[in-house]
């Protein structure tokens, strides 16, 4: 029994240590704009853009791989607030994003 413990003791202890060097080795910076445009969608995750949710839709964006006007439930107000927001917050490179409406 003792040595059933122990197994898994070191097991786990082996997993935490290979997920912690996994976590920085594949770690990847993310935009820090994409939380800022993720918030200013609507949140419904409802797909109709068609991408499979809001941070999809605001990775595509900052891509520009989508137009504004994809987003379905989000309004003119929503529009103009990204596209000003992206058209006046550089990423760390200084590249700005061209805004598709
Ligand atoms: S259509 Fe708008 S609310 Fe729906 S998932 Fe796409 S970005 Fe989110």
């Amino acid at each position: 029994m003792t040595t059933v413990i122990i197994l898994a003791l070191v097991i786990s202890a082996s997993l935490a240590i290979l997920l912690s060097l996994a976590s920085v080795v594949f770690h990847v910076d993310e935009d820090p704009r994409l939380q800022d445009v993720v918030d200013m969608l609507p949140n419904q995750n409802c797909g109709l853009c068609g991408n499979p949710g809001c941070r999809a839709m605001a990775q595509a964006i900052l891509n520009e791989d989508a137009k504004l006007t994809q987003c379905k439930p989000g309004d003119q107000a929503m529009r103009e607030e990204i596209k000003e927001y992206l058209e006046t917050t550089p990423n760390e490179e200084g590249e700005f994003v061209k805004v598709k409406m």
